[in-house]
């Protein structure tokens, strides 16, 4: 149509990843329908969700990808990552062992990869400050060192959760154009 042609249509794929119950499924929730479920249930039948923003009076689509509970069985496959163009690479704050399998899940993000993808660390469940086990400080060291945005947030109270969907939107739309 008329807005292919001109150029100005935007279409891209993101994915989250992250060790299983970090709060991966309630992070797209929240972000694409405002909604959490305190009982975790198996994504069932779909794989992605699309959210619209508005950057420079362009609209552009997200294209955003929740897996259906394979990364508990580290089966996420390549189709998952194939044309990813931003990641979400999620743990809990509250569970050290998450934050240590980040590196694991950049490997295998690069792994799969063939263009820029525009990252971003999430330390998810920052509303579980009184249990926390990851600092603030640490996964901002972690994201300095590895060159990924970074942004704490909960899924539960709403913090930052639209901020750290809308830096990675922002920085792929700036990658490409
Ligand atoms: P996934 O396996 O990574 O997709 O994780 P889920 O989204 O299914 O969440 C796993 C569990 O953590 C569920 O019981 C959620 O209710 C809970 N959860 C997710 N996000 C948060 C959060 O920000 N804060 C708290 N306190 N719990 C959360
Ligand atoms: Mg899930």
């Amino acid at each position: 149509d008329s807005d292919e042609e001109a150029g100005e249509e935007y279409l891209f794929k993101v994915v989250i990843i992250g060790d299983s119950a970090v709060g991966k499924s309630n992070l797209l929730s929240r972000y694409a329908r405002n909604e959490f479920n305190m009982n975790s249930k198996a994504t069932i039948g779909v794989e992605f969700q699309t959210q619209s923003m508005d950057i420079d009076g362009k609209e552009v689509k997200a294209q955003i990808w929740d897996t259906a509970g394979q990364e508990r069985f580290r089966a996420v496959t390549s189709a998952y990552y194939r044309g990813a163009v931003g990641g979400l690479i999620v743990y809990d704050i509250s569970r050290r062992s998450t934050f240590d399998s980040v590196g694991r899940w950049l490997d295998e993000l690069k792994t799969h990869s063939d263009t820029t993808v525009a990252k971003m660390l999430v330390g998810n469940k920052c509303d579980l400050e009184n249990i926390r086990d990851v600092s603030v400080e640490e996964g901002k060291n972690l994201a300095e060192a590895e060159g990924l945005f970074f942004m704490e947030t909960s899924a539960l109270d709403s913090t930052n959760v639209i901020m750290a969907f809308e830096i990675v939107i922002r920085e792929i739309y700036n990658n490409v154009s």
